[in-house]
Parts: C-alpha cells; sequence; structure tokens
C-alpha cells in the first residue's frame, strides 16, 4: 500500500503544551499577558516595524486597518482579485468598495503598472498582497500611494520571514497583517498581527483591539481609568494561544529554513518539466527573499488541470488549486469594481496547482510527487 501525503500537516515543536500550561499556572488567560508581550517583542525586533499587536487573525488585523483608515462607505480600495476573501472583506464591512486590478505574470502580485489606472478620487488606500511569501514590488507601490496621498496595508499573511530589498514584509506599508492560521509557515491555530509602522496610528490601535477602550494605556498607568474612546472590537487572542504563539515563533528561523530546503527540491526536480514545457515554476525577482511558504506549478494552457489534480489524488497525493478570482465569486460582483480585462488574474488562477509543502515531507515523498506529476503531464 503506498503511504498517502497530505497537502499540508501542521508543524509543532513540542513546546506548545508546556507553554500553555504555564500561562495557566501564571493565572493569566485572557490577553495581553506575559506571552504576548513576548510575541510583541519578537515580532517588532524582527520585522523593525513601530508596533506588533496580536489578533485573533489576519482577518482581524485586516478588519482593525479599515477601521484605523477611517473607511467610508463608497471609499476605494484597490486591490488584487486574485487573493483571500478577507483581502477585501474587512474593508467591504466598513462600506468600502474593492477595486480589483490584474496581477504580473511572474509573481502573481499586484500589477504595480496598472495601479495608477485604478484611481479615482474615491480612492483611499492600495493592499498589495505578497503572494507565496514573494514580495510585491513596494518601492513603486510607496511611491505611488504618496504622490496620491493614499495609505498601503500590506496583506502580508503568507510573508512573515520574507524581505524585499532586506526589508521584513509587513514593515513597509503604513499597515500590514500577518496569520498564523495552521495552513502557514508559523502557527497557532488561528491567529494573526497586526503591524503598525506609522507612529501616528500606534494608540488608536491599541484602543481598536481592546473593544474601543483606553484600556492599554491604563494598564501602563497612563490613565487612572479606562472608557469607551471609539468604535472597536475584540480583536486580541487569549494567552493560551499567544503561548502556543510563542514555542512556534522561538523555531521561526529552523521552520522557515526546512521550508526553504524542500522548496529548493521541488525547484530541482521539476526543472527538467519547465525545461520542456508542460509546467512553469514559480518565479522570484532578485530583490526579494521568500520564505517558501508554497510550491506552485503553472501548467501548460493545453493541460487539463482536473486531470492532473485527480491522477495525483489516484496516487495518495493531496494537491489543490486556488483562488477563486474574488471579482467573478458572488460577493465579488456585488461588492467590488473590476479595473481593465484581468486577463493575467484569468489564466493563471486557472492554471494553478499548488504543491504538498510541511515541515516532514521527506525527499522520498517529493521523489514521489515530483514522478507522478511528470507521467501525468508528459
Ligand atoms: C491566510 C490568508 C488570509 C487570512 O488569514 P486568517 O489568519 O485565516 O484570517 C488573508 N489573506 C491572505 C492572502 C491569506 O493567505
Amino acid at each position: 500500500m503506498i503511504e498517502k501525503i497530505q497537502f499540508n500537516r501542521p508543524f509543532v515543536t513540542g513546546r506548545e503544551l508546556d507553554y500553555i500550561a504555564e500561562a495557566e499556572r501564571n493565572n493569566k488567560l485572557s490577553g495581553d499577558g506575559s506571552f504576548t508581550k513576548r510575541c510583541h517583542d519578537w515580532l517588532t525586533r524582527k520585522s523593525g516595524s513601530e508596533k506588533a499587536l496580536l489578533t485573533h487573525s489576519c482577518t482581524a488585523a485586516l478588519e482593525m486597518s479599515a477601521l484605523l483608515l477611517d473607511i467610508e462607505p463608497g471609499d476605494e480600495i484597490i486591490m488584487p482579485s486574485y487573493t483571500f476573501v478577507s483581502t477585501a472583506n474587512a474593508f467591504v464591512l466598513r462600506g468600502g468598495v474593492p477595486v480589483f486590478v490584474d496581477i504580473r505574470e511572474d509573481t502573481l502580485n499586484l500589477d504595480e503598472r496598472l495601479i495608477e489606472s485604478a484611481i479615482t478620487e474615491r480612492t483611499r488606500a492600495i493592499v498589495p498582497v505578497h503572494y507565496a511569501g514573494v514580495a510585491c514590488e513596494m518601492d513603486t507601490i510607496m511611491e505611488i500611494a504618496r504622490r496620491h496621498g493614499l495609505r498601503v496595508v500590506e496583506d502580508a499573511a503568507q510573508g512573515m520571514m520574507a524581505t524585499y530589498k532586506g526589508r521584513a514584509l509587513g514593515s513597509i506599508g503604513d499597515l500590514a497583517a500577518y496569520s498564523f492560521h495552521e495552513t502557514k509557515n508559523v502557527i497557532s491555530g488561528e491567529g494573526g498581527a497586526l503591524l503598525v509602522n506609522d507612529p501616528a496610528l500606534v494608540l488608536r490601535a491599541e484602543i481598536i483591539r481592546e473593544k474601543g477602550t483606553d484600556r492599554s494605556r491604563f494598564f501602563r498607568g497612563e490613565v487612572d481609568k479606562y472608557t469607551w474612546q471609539e468604535v472597536g472590537s475584540s480583536f486580541l487572542p487569549s494567552e493560551l494561544i499567544a503561548a502556543f504563539l510563542w514555542a512556534q515563533l522561538e523555531e521561526a528561523e529552523r521552520i522557515t529554513s526546512e521550508r526553504m530546503a524542500i522548496w529548493q527540491r521541488y525547484h530541482t526536480l521539476l526543472e527538467p518539466l519547465e525545461a520542456r514545457g508542460p509546467l512553469r515554476r514559480p518565479i522570484v525577482p532578485n530583490e526579494c527573499q521568500h520564505n517558501a511558504h508554497m510550491y506552485y506549478v503553472l501548467l501548460d494552457r493545453t493541460i487539463d488541470r482536473q486531470h492532473v489534480l485527480d491522477e495525483l489524488k489516484r496516487s495518495d497525493i493531496f494537491s489543490v488549486f486556488h483562488y477563486v478570482p474574488l471579482h467573478s465569486s458572488p460577493a465579488g460582483q456585488r461588492y467590488g469594481r473590476v479595473q481593465g480585462e484581468l486577463e493575467v488574474t484569468v489564466t493563471q488562477s486557472e492554471r494553478l496547482v499548488r504543491l504538498p509543502l510541511w515541515v516532514g515531507l521527506t525527499p522520498g515523498q517529493q521523489d514521489r510527487i515530483a514522478k507522478t506529476l511528470t507521467d501525468t503531464v508528459s
């Protein structure tokens, strides 16, 4: 019997439960205890960001961003259609209108050359998504934003431990969101963080995260009581989640380097196949250091993707595709606007196959995946 190869297997370091037990012994289970503080310090040190705040998801961090930027009904937010729903949802919740712009052929990231043609008087922000942990062309995007007085929110859900020209993803825009969902590199089941890079937004970010109160300032002794300051919600995770996450952050370097080795091995194994034409491998621009979040291939247009996925599954290899472009989804059509043809979005999203990538995937398993893929598309 051949062994089944799962698409994803959440990695645990082994210390998660010890730290959760420690949080319990500390009698501190709600948020913003010592584990949360350790995570905050690690994230700001590692990213160089002004402030990091744990949230219960990347979705929550994006929703906080929309609140922080005072997004109002009718405001337009430029983003790719080729992304996860949360990128758009966060702004639609405030009445904002996602304006979908096409992606680049090479990185599948927002095409910076098309951003300016999408800007109108209602445009408020640009949301670059660092797909597969490969950075968007941030210098150009930041320059466009400054020239037009727009904010930039990095959806860095997949981007922790990756850099652009040596700068951490998440530290470049005014705001940024990380995800620690179990499908990401560093995990806490569900989890995320908001990175605040504009110092002027720090205090309000704390308030919005704590149900709209200045409780954080109260705990620091800066005010003598805490009160309702503005619209907010409960965006912070419990200490139990922060304790789990701390065990992962301690090992973030090792997790990244093990994933990089697996990524590189796929890249080498599939080189001959790319040379023969049935697929192309990921392209990483020189100025981007990625984090091996994902290994995908783009099948030639003549190859039936569902057939490839079925054949892999018949060999007990579980692969997936994503995303159904937001502009073609029911809610995307209802709430969004499309700029241009989105030709690259449509064609690339129909060709993409993600291969299993998790810490513990063996060279033997990778050989089997590459061989099955080769046999299927040849
Ligand atoms: C995973 C992901 C999210 C959502 O992250 P959660 O932590 O599950 O809320 C948002 N955007 C992108 C691009 C993602 O990959």
